[in-house]
């Protein structure tokens, strides 16, 4: 038998076996998760820097082509400025404005080898050139130096008139290889910045046009905090000057956002392109199906752990129950094996399903209790004798009360069998037998019976029972089938007492009521009504048959003397004898009295009959 504890920790280990497998699983299933939204948002990640690259490459070309043009006009300008003739240039340098720089000229400027500007576009033909020198600046110092035709990208500066920030690009002049002057093309930064903003307008994303050096010469957005400026110092471009493009992602200082940026260097020109893509916006479309995916399987979680926790709630509340009914169980057996009853119990179906070993050792069956469960109550029949199968008829489906009887075997002993049914609102759910070995019971209740009927010193009826059994006769008695009441009583029986002792009287008071049993048929029934007193029923006795019975038990009683060791006590008896005809009690026995009373009164020693008149049986 298994005991409660372990099984009831059996459970609990299990469970916790089961969490830990789920939990297990349910943070495998989050890890892996969480990698595939990494893997996608790295993928959208590779999928922008790509897009960008891209860009930035197209861009790149474009900003190559406008240098190439701006390059195009300083030398064809240069070409024309050598002819001296200073309409035809102020023309030229109209249709140049008009041109490649979309009227987005800041000025044009031309001077002499010393840096003395010779021509502003700003200043009208008639009006004399301001006395303005470039001596001082880099791209004058620069191109100065150079005896080959220079183009010269310059860091941007602010023009002292408008206050706007403008880009130089300058180009040397040579005249038979001599440097003879510049001539310069200042564009404002503005301008470039608004031809990349057409194409990258939001906010988010960025365009900057940097020197090779980091300088700002253009950035989409936050163009007056980033012109004096350098890009940080980290930048991949900035040192490594052995790559033409490249990428990486970072936090612009300038206006603090995240961006996927992408550069490619421009062909021919000490520039670079970077293209920003802000991180978010590209990433947010991905970023929300992540986050959409996150929030569904939290719900999905949630959802699997409340079923986790209801079933394992359902668990345990079954195991509790089965703990209960295993105990039940248990008390039931222990119930069984002590009962002294034998114990049959069987379900609606008339299966086996409870039986003891007091039982079987009643039916004498030699097999285990344990090995009838789920037999059918006719399998069980099969295997008894066939006394003992008759003690267990098949149930009655409509038998709704107890059944109570008692079966004697053949060694005499005496069984009650006890069916119970076992019902339940209305509802059938099976029944059981008890059967219990009452022969020990029934000895004792008879032998109660015979002491409280027999009297004790003849072993005759006693008074109570006698007048009981007359009283049954008398009911059955008709005068078409009498029967007699004998009353009889010991003549001078107390001169008996007084002569031979009262011991002497109780043999003689045994002896004659053995006379009278000896005297009698076996149905004749006869009693001790007191004292010396006794009464015989003769059952179906004619009045002529009574007497002659009477007549018989008094002569023997006169013939048989009682012999004690020193006397022989001789003693007759005087017989009152009445019809039973269905009279009561109480007559019959007034008229058995009287009859006596009449042998007494002739003499003693003589049976007298009552007198009834012709037609007086036949009438009663
Ligand atoms: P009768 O012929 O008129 O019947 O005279 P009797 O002496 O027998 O008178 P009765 O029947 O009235 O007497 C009953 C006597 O029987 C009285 C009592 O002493 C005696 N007796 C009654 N019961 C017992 C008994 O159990 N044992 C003995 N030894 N004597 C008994
Ligand atoms: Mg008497
Ligand atoms: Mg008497």
């Amino acid at each position: 038998m298994l005991s409660n504890k372990p099984a009831h920790h059996r459970i609990w280990t299990r469970l916790d076996l089961a969490w830990l497998i789920f939990l297990g699983l349910l943070a495998a299933y989050w890890l892996r998760l969480d990698f595939s939204h990494q893997n996608q948002l790295a993928q959208a990640q590779v999928q922008a820097q790509l897009r960008a690259s891209q860009a930035a490459h197209a861009l790149s070309m474009q900003v190559r082509s406008q240098l190439l043009g701006i390059n195009f006009i300083l030398e064809h300008l240069i070409e024309h400025w050598q002819d001296h003739d200073e309409a035809v240039f102020r023309k030229l340098v109209g249709l140049a404005q008009q041109g490649i720089f979309k009227g987005s000229l800041d000025v044009i400027i031309v001077t002499d080898a010393e840096g003395k500007v010779l021509f502003n576009s700003h200043t009208q033909s008639d009006q004399p050139v301001s006395e303005l020198s470039v001596a001082k600046r880099d791209y004058f110092q620069q191109l100065a130096q150079r005896n080959e035709p220079s183009f010269l990208i310059s860091r941007p500066v602010r023009n002292v008139l408008t206050n706007q920030w403008t880009v130089q690009f300058s180009h040397n002049m040579l005249i038979d290889g001599q440097f003879a002057g510049i001539i310069l093309a200042s564009v404002p930064a503005e301008h470039l910045a608004e031809a990349f903003r057409q194409v990258y307008p939001a906010h988010e994303d960025v365009v900057l046009l940097v020197l090779n050096d980091g300088q700002y010469l253009a950035r989409t957005h936050a163009l007056e905090e980033s012109l004096d400026k350098k890009v940080p110092a980290e930048r991949e471009f900035l040192h490594r000057p052995d790559l033409q493009s490249g990428h990486y992602n970072a936090v612009a200082p300038i206006d603090g956002v995240e961006r996927i940026y992408a550069w490619h260097r421009i062909p021919d020109f000490p520039a670079v392109i970077s293209l920003g893509l802000g991180r978010e916006k590209v990433l947010s479309s991905v970023q929300l199906a992540i986050k959409a995916s996150k929030t569904q399987n939290l719900l999905a979680t949630i959802l699997l752990l409340l079923a986790a926790l209801w079933i394992t709630r359902l668990v345990v509340i079954k195991a509790k129950q089965n703990r209960a009914l295993l105990q039940t169980q248990e008390r039931l057996a222990t119930l069984l094996i002590r009962v002294p009853s034998g114990v049959l119990l069987e379900d609606e179906n008339n299966r086996i399903v409870m039986v003891n070993s007091t039982l079987l050792s009643l039916l004498n069956l030699d097999a285990e209790p344990s090995s009838l469960i789920g037999l059918h109550h006719s399998q069980l029949l099969t295997m008894l004798g066939q006394e003992q199968a008759a003690w267990l008829p098949m149930a009655r489906n409509n038998l709704k009360q107890r059944q109570l009887r008692e079966v004697k075997d053949s060694a005499g002993r005496t069984f009650e069998i006890d069916w119970v049914p076992i019902r339940r609102n209305f509802r059938s759910l099976g029944h059981a037998w008890f059967i219990q070995d009452i022969s020990e019971r029934k000895k004792k209740e008879q032998e109660l019976v015979t002491l409280a009927t027999t009297d004790a010193l003849t072993g005759l009826h006693n008074r109570r029972s006698f007048l009981d059994i007359l009283q049954q006769q008398l009911k059955i008695s008709t005068p078409h089938c009498p029967g007699a009441l004998l009353l009889l009583d010991i003549d001078h029986f107390k001169r008996v007492n007084d002569t031979y002792g009262h011991p002497a009287g109780d043999l003689v008071i045994h002896n004659i009521a053995q006379g009278i049993r000896d005297s009698l048929r076996q149905d004749d029934i006869t009693g001790r009504l007191g004292g010396e007193e006794f009464a015989v029923l003769l059952p179906k006795a004619t009045l002529q048959h009574a007497q002659q019975l009477a007549e018989r038990i008094r002569e023997h009683v006169a013939a048989t003397p009682t012999i004690t060791q020193t006397e022989t006590i001789y003693v007759t008896i005087s017989i009152g004898v009445a019809l039973l005809y269905g009279q009561d009690e109480n007559s019959v026995q007034s008229q058995a009295d009287q009859a006596l009373y009449q042998a007494k009164n002739a003499g003693r020693n003589r049976v007298c009959c009552v007198e009834y008149a012709a037609d007086e049986v036949e009438q009663a």
